[in-house]
């Protein structure tokens, strides 16, 4: 899943590293300038989590008024139900792999909270199942590969080798405004790449600003650089499984524009003031806070 295809490794050594390297990132905008303007939140007493601050969904950010200033909780869809479990699916199935050498899917598959997934679990077996599939046969693959080169390493040795992601690492944005309780979809720590993972949808430059977001505080609390971020977009069509990636150098634009949005929502919730609503047709019914806003 976060593994790069030979083209995109050659656009890595290519285009994004020396682009990286030539153009550079602004002192001020690497996440441990935290304790200096830009980057220093303005509110103390105010913490979002990173999806609240990157998410443009609603046109007014009415969604974030009504999270967490009228403390309303949103309606879940059923494409919600499907990005969560095949978020499951691919972190769980990579921390198995490297861990223990593999799980088995229907073994897990025992192991889901259903109450907390909005949806029928026949509804959601099969794409799991798919996926799963499909991350353990790359894991093996790039493990046969690995192991070939290197006849006197350890099993362990190998596996962190064959697959350098650091899944759902648990880290605090509170340096940047953020919650506390961060937890980043997936880090490369061999070639220094933030990944975050979509599910069923289809690419927006605004995804770029939650990689974006999860690279200043890894930089802020790590205080290593992340010049490369990659929106990984999965979906599983007529039982195949399809990825495309969004390889990209997290600019100082980029970083500007994270933080223009993490104020701005910041300022919805410290003032508490309902932004109100956009032009109706802004409004898409799938929208988790549909029902409230047009009752
Ligand atoms: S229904 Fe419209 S105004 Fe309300 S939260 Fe959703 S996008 Fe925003």
């Amino acid at each position: 899943m976060y593994f790069l295809s030979d083209i995109e490794h050659k656009y890595l050594l290519y285009q994004l590293l020396p682009t990286a390297r030539e153009v550079g990132v602004s002192r001020e905008l690497r996440g441990w300038s935290w304790h200096q303007p830009p980057l220093k939140p303005y509110y103390d007493n105010v913490k979002l989590p990173m999806y609240a601050v990157c998410s443009k969904y609603c046109p007014t950010n009415r969604d974030v008024y009504l999270r967490y200033v009228e403390k309303i909780l949103p309606v879940p869809s059923g494409k919600v139900a499907l990005g969560k479990i095949l978020h499951g699916v691919v972190s769980d199935c990579l921390r198995a792999f490297i861990q223990r050498g593999s799980m088995d899917f229907d073994a897990w598959w025992q192991t889901i909270r259903w109450f907390e997934i909005p949806e029928k679990p026949e509804n959601l077996r099969e794409p799991s199942r798919r996926v799963w599939e499909f991350v353990q046969k790359i894991c093996e693959a790039r493990l046969a590969d690995v192991s070939s080169r290197q006849p006197y390493a350890s099993e362990l040795d190998l596996r962190v080798s064959a697959v350098p992601f650091l899944v759902e690492h648990k880290i605090s944005g509170e340096l940047l405004g953020l919650s506390g309780i961060l937890s980043l979809d997936c880090y490369d720590y061999l070639k220094a790449i933030m990944f975050d993972l979509k599910v069923a949808s289809e690419p927006q430059e605004w995804h770029r600003l939650s990689p974006v977001g999860y690279a200043l505080v890894f930089e802020s609390v790590h205080e290593v650089p992340v010049d490369i971020c990659c929106n990984v977009y999965l979906n599983v069509e007529n039982g195949k499984v399809l990825v495309r990636k969004d390889l990209f150098f997290a600019s100082d634009e980029l970083r500007q524009w994270w933080i223009e949005e993490r104020d701005r929502k910041l300022e919805i919730v410290a003032d508490g003031k309902d932004p109100g609503k956009p032009e109706r047709s802004q409004c898409k019914e799938d929208c988790m806070y549909f029902k409230v806003c047009y009752g």
